[in-house]
């Protein structure tokens, strides 16, 4: 099959979460099973030409190759796409996101046409590239080029919607009928997410637990009556990691390698953090990691709800994330108030991120609501334990750990509340104090494996059943 996947984030091109490392890493796992691929993103200011050996095809595009034969086509445009932030800066969005992506959607579907790659499934993420299966359905319906392409859209986040006021219709170069419940109408504004959601012929989320959390009221973000209208053809498949990026036994950017054999390593790694963050270099108080966006989903509320009783436990903590500015002050608060224990690194940067999951005993992803999660699952590759809430991908790969009958990979908390929580760090801190209970624990997490080559064979099997099957 020839697939094209669109997304506005690949690693290594383009990050700032996740769906980056499913679109830079899936095409690869994809390739190796025989499957043919492109991937087209937007060309944005950060990317490097010189590195990734980027040459210009026209005024529109320009073109790499990864993996064998993986080709990456990057979209240009100056205007909309020669800027620092992805999405947006430190004043917001940017304000002509709307017409940033319809030019990216539209642009995408005619490099295909250009470099005469008619693809069998064009495989779309979240809003940024939601207006494709719409442009394969109506506008482009009529072109034989087109005509037998399938889509499938893929949510890796529900709660990033891309909405815009209804004046911006014109702007989508769509027939102004779709604007309609059926359509890309959400409460008199568009929702591209929603417009993605209808037009595509299958919709896939990142776990089989989000699949079934985003048609319920709850987690469902005013679209799960949507979804369940779809159901029938709503799938959930975990993400994977990459087993090489992420491998403590070659890992360029950590201070000592380490192994499941050869564990002493991690404890280099450990006191480099403490000494990075200035904590009194203590071997028998956990050190809890924290790698993510800083945003409501991640959980920092909760976090500092319990401050106080955390504050007061035998712990260190180090937190490691950009995001929303209320959540910078937050945790800069919590750190200054318990200097001794809580720090904070402020940044996107991919070496801390590597040493914190290494140098960790435990990782802290008390997340709201999470679609699928890699956190927990590098965490792991790195005998790193996590503490999770029990939500969408977390629940899927997480279970609590029983010393009676040794089985679990972690602690999980099972109602979103600061007593819970609380009794989940102190039930991890108190494994962490009983080293032979522990050091079984770290043993098991580096058994756990989530590779793409299982997910990419389900997508496969997906691919087949939308072109088999027509709907
Ligand atoms: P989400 O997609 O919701 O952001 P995931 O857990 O799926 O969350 O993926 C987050 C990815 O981004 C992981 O690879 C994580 O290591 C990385 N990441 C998040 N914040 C940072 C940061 N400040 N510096 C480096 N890497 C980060």
């Amino acid at each position: 099959m020839k697939i094209a996947f669109c997304s506005s984030e690949v690693i290594p091109f383009a990050k700032t979460g996740g769906m980056a490392d499913v679109c830079g890493t899936l095409p690869l796992a994809l390739e190796q099973l025989g499957q043919q691929i492109i991937i087209i993103l937007p060309f944005y200011r950060g990317i490097d030409s010189k590195k990734y050996g980027i040459k210009k095809i026209n005024e529109h595009c320009s073109t790499t190759k990864i993996g064998k034969s993986v080709q990456v086509y990057f979209i240009d445009h100056p205007v909309y796409f020669e800027r620092d932030g992805l999405y947006g800066d430190n004043k917001g969005d940017f304000s002509d996101n709307l017409e940033r992506f319809q030019y990216f959607c539209w642009q995408a579907l005619k490099i295909l046409k250009q470099v005469d790659s008619k693809v069998d499934i064009v495989h779309c993420h979240d809003w940024q590239t939601a207006l494709i299966p719409a442009y394969l359905t109506f506008p482009l319906k009529g072109d034989g080029f087109y005509q037998e392409m399938k889509t499938v859209f893929t949510v890796h986040n529900l709660a990033y919607q891309g909405i815009f006021p209804k004046t911006e219709f014109p702007k989508l170069k769509l027939d102004r009928k779709l604007f309609e419940r059926e359509g890309f109408e959400f409460y008199d504004q568009i929702n591209l997410l929603k417009g993605g959601i209808i037009y595509s012929d299958r919709v896939t989320t990142v776990s089989k637990q989000y699949a079934r959390e985003i048609q319920t009221q709850k987690l469902g973000c005013s679209l799960d009556g949507v979804l369940r209208s779809r159901k029938d053809l709503v799938v959930g498949i975990l993400n994977g990691i990459d087993y090489e990026v992420w491998d403590p036994q070659n890992d360029p950017w950590i201070e000592k390698n380490f192994s499941w054999e050869d564990i002493e390593g991690k404890y280099t790694n450990k006191n480099y953090l403490q000494e990075y963050f200035k904590f009194p270099n203590q071997k028998e108080a956990p050190l809890f990691g924290f790698v993510g966006r800083l945003s409501y989903q991640k959980g920092l509320d909760l976090v500092c709800e319990a401050i106080d009783e955390i504050g007061r436990m035998d712990l260190q903590l180090v937190f490691l994330g950009v995001g929303e500015k209320k959540y910078h002050k937050l945790i800069k608060d919590m750190a200054s108030r318990y200097s001794q224990k809580i720090a904070v690194h402020l940044k996107y940067d991919e070496r801390m991120a590597h040493m914190v999951y290494a140098g960790s005993d435990l990782f802290l992803m008390p997340s709201v609501y999470e679609p699928c999660g890699l956190s927990q699952m590098i965490s792991l590759r790195y005998g790193t334990i996590p503490l999770v809430f029990k939500t969408g991908g977390l629940a899927d790969t997480i279970t609590s750990f029983d010393s009676a009958d040794g089985q679990g990979n972690g602690f999980v908390f099972t109602k979103y509340d600061k007593e819970s929580f609380v009794d989940a760090v102190k039930a991890a801190v108190k494994a962490y104090k009983d080293k032979k209970i522990f050091s079984k624990l770290v043993q098991r997490a580096f058994q756990f494996r989530f590779s793409w080559k299982d997910s990419a064979k389900q997508y496969i099997a997906l691919y087949e059943q939308c072109l088999s099957n027509h709907n």
